[in-house]
């Protein structure tokens, strides 16, 4: 079954000014759906991350994926992986790039968006779900986790096209608690992830209690202030919620790099603390793996197809971590519901994810929905896999055409969300770690 077409659509999705130590983001959200045509009609589908950077990269692509049998993918991979070797230098985390504007993970990303479109179009010529393609399935429906944003007030989107503020502003403990209670309610989460590093360290530790208070010790916490404390704040920050973040929690990213995480982990066992630390941001490629467990920086290892390599890359991630002792979770970035499913698919087959994974999913609409018959539900928290081949969903033209004319609207053609936090919020924000 061999390619006879690459075609990319860029989308814009309304996104509510939420708050990571990265800035604000913008009131659209940049994606693209990419697909693939094949001589025997078949179509496959996947989304990656958006604007010029990512789009122009695929298609470099182009040319290569013309006449490849999509079920070709060792040597494609192969291909990718030789153009990362010959230009890799310089640090690959994420430190300093939001995801999908790191140049060192380009080609990663590149072909992950190939290989599950791929897969998508395999599955569908086979009439099986993707995750069956690789040796099946360890569950039958993915767990998420209520991802709480500090936020302004506001749901995203402009003009005539403003959305209703669903979750309303959230700058306080109570109003996090609220947001928690609403989100939770709706889609059935069972497990909290707070985004911090956008408040003082003393009112996120509050925000972190009072969900405790709020949910009881059978909600597993974590927050994750993306590398915004030094390692004294972090200590600080991991002895203060020593209870909070037990049963299940973590500590992601609380400072910059694989020392720094080493140094807080060293100072809180010395304290007795033994709150796992995870990263998807000073580990993002198999090869910081041994060097993050040389120095016990990290134990949860915080996956996502869209930049580890794909669905097989995931498979693979898996067992790395298992190898190393390592438990693994997974990251997200705004998305839709095609993503959702690759998201789903990748943590299906893979036995040893222990914990809910991330989903910006409820911040996004059904106005935006990409995916034919509209957004994917939730059960009781989780994304059940479907009973329909590839990843399970089938693409909607008039949404992509709407979504694409709006994209075409705007005056921006990558996430900068440290410009977006001086244009709204304060015109003389920077991005300085650590914050505190
Ligand atoms: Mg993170």
């Amino acid at each position: 079954m061999k390619i006879t077409a690459l075609k990319l659509h860029p989308v814009a999705i309304a996104d509510p000014p939420l708050r990571s130590s990265y800035g604000l983001h913008a009131h659209y959200a940049i994606r693209t759906i990419v697909e693939i045509e094949t001589d025997e009609g078949i179509k496959g589908c996947s989304e990656t991350y958006g604007g010029d950077g990512p789009m122009g990269l695929l298609k470099e692509a182009e040319q290569r994926l013309i006449g490849m049998d999509v079920f070709q993918l060792t040597r494609l991979h192969m291909d990718f992986e030789a153009r990362a070797a010959a230009e890799a230098s310089g640090d690959r985390s994420q430190t300093w790039h939001v995801p999908g504007e790191n140049p060192m993970d380009r080609h990663t990303r590149t072909f992950a968006a190939i290989e599950i479109a791929c897969l998508d179009a395999i599955g569908k010529a086979l009439d099986k779900p993707a995750c069956d393609l690789l040796g099946g399935r360890a569950r039958d429906a993915v767990p998420f986790s209520a991802y709480l944003f500090y936020k302004h007030a506001g749901g995203g989107g402009l003009g005539d096209d403003e959305r209703d503020d669903e979750y309303g502003e959230g700058l306080t403990p109570e109003a996090m608690v609220r947001q928690a209670k609403q989100m939770i309610a709706k889609y059935g989460f069972k497990e909290i992830k707070l985004k911090g590093g956008v408040l003082d360290p003393e009112v996120e530790i509050e925000t972190i209690r009072a969900l405790r208070r709020e949910f009881g010790p059978n909600v597993p916490l974590r927050i994750d202030p993306n590398c915004a404390w030094s390692v004294d704040t972090s200590v600080m920050v991991g002895e203060s919620l020593v209870e909070e973040l037990s049963r299940g929690g973590y500590l992601e990213d609380p400072c910059a790099s694989i020392e720094g995480m080493g140094e807080v982990r060293k100072r809180l066992l010395a304290k007795g603390i033994d709150t796992p630390q995870a990263s998807n941001v000073a580990v993002t490629a198999f090869k910081h793996i041994p060097e993050a467990w040389k120095h016990d920086a990290v134990q949860i290892v915080l996956s996502d197809p869209h930049y580890w390599g794909g669905l097989k890359a995931q498979q693979h991630l898996d067992h790395f971590c298992r190898v190393f002792g390592m438990g693994l979770s997974m990251h997200s970035n705004n998305h839709l519901g095609v993503s959702m499913m690759a998201m789903t698919h990748a943590a299906a087959c893979c036995p040893y994810i222990e914990f809910a994974c991330d989903t910006h999913y409820p911040w996004q609409t059904e106005q935006d929905e990409v995916v034919a018959g509209g957004r994917i539900p939730f059960h009781q928290g989780s994304v059940v896999i479907p009973d329909k081949p590839g990843l399970g969903v089938e693409l909607d033209y008039d949404q992509l055409a709407r979504l694409k004319e709006r994209y075409e609207k705007l005056p921006y053609r990558k996430r900068d969300d440290e410009a977006e936090m001086r244009k709204r919020v304060d015109p003389n924000w920077k991005r300085v770690l650590p914050r505190w």
